[in-house]
């Protein structure tokens, strides 16, 4: 371990690795990614995945250029417009609002939603300081009110931060006349009761819906 410290700040002779070094600090941008995983990262690269390297630089660096954000829906994009967007089979009517394009992507794989979607790249955390403002909620308004959309699904995460931005958004938009709609909790697709927490049984007994008779 302490031969490998020693190599990654200079070389056998002692003389500092300046790309090393600059290499090192740069792969710290990663999340969660703290010096000894850096380092670590970066000695392997160099040693064994040459190759790899070229391909990760090279890609990294096309991406950056080339995604950007969707103009309409806010998502990434390598157009102005998403293909989402342009897509004139979805129901122009309806819009979810999600907190990343992940988020957008899971709603997408149950095939059951076919309209348009607003992708917050964040959510409201005044303790981190992201306010209305930090994730552009002016975006949001003004592609809410352009005119075709009748209803905002708000498909936020359950967390404290994620309910606190439905509400806000909520609130936000129904103040200018839009039908808006919270995704209803429950208890899982093939859950049993027995295993649900008490407050997801508790949310989907008040959400409860009636059924056909
Ligand atoms: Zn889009």
């Amino acid at each position: 371990m302490a031969g490998r410290a020693a190599e990654a700040r200079g070389g056998a002779g002692g003389e500092p690795l300046g790309s090393l070094d600059a290499l090192v600090k740069a792969l710290r941008v990663l999340p969660g990614v703290g010096p000894r995983a850096a380092q670590r990262m970066a000695l392997h690269l160099l040693q064994h995945d040459r190759d790899g390297a070229r391909a990760l630089a090279g890609a990294l660096e096309r991406a950056v250029e080339a995604v950007h954000h969707c103009e309409r829906c806010n998502t990434f994009t390598e157009g102005a417009v998403c293909a989402l967007c342009r897509s004139g089979r979805r129901d122009a009517a309806l819009l979810c609002v999600v907190e990343t394009p992940a988020d957008l992507m899971m709603v997408e794989n149950t095939q059951a939603y076919s309209g348009l979607y607003y992708v917050l790249m964040g959510r409201l955390s005044p303790l981190e300081g992201i306010g209305p403002r930090e994730i552009r909620l002016d975006r949001l308004l003004k592609r809410a009110l352009d005119g075709d959309v009748r209803e905002v699904i708000l498909a936020t995460n359950f967390t404290h931060e994620g309910e606190a931005t439905a509400h806000y958004v909520g609130e936000l938009l129904a103040a200018r006349g839009l039908k808006v709609s919270r995704l209803a909790r429950g208890v899982p697709v093939g859950g049993e009761l027995e295993y649900v927490d008490s407050g997801t049984l508790a949310q989907a007994l008040r959400e409860r819906r009636p059924i056909a008779a």
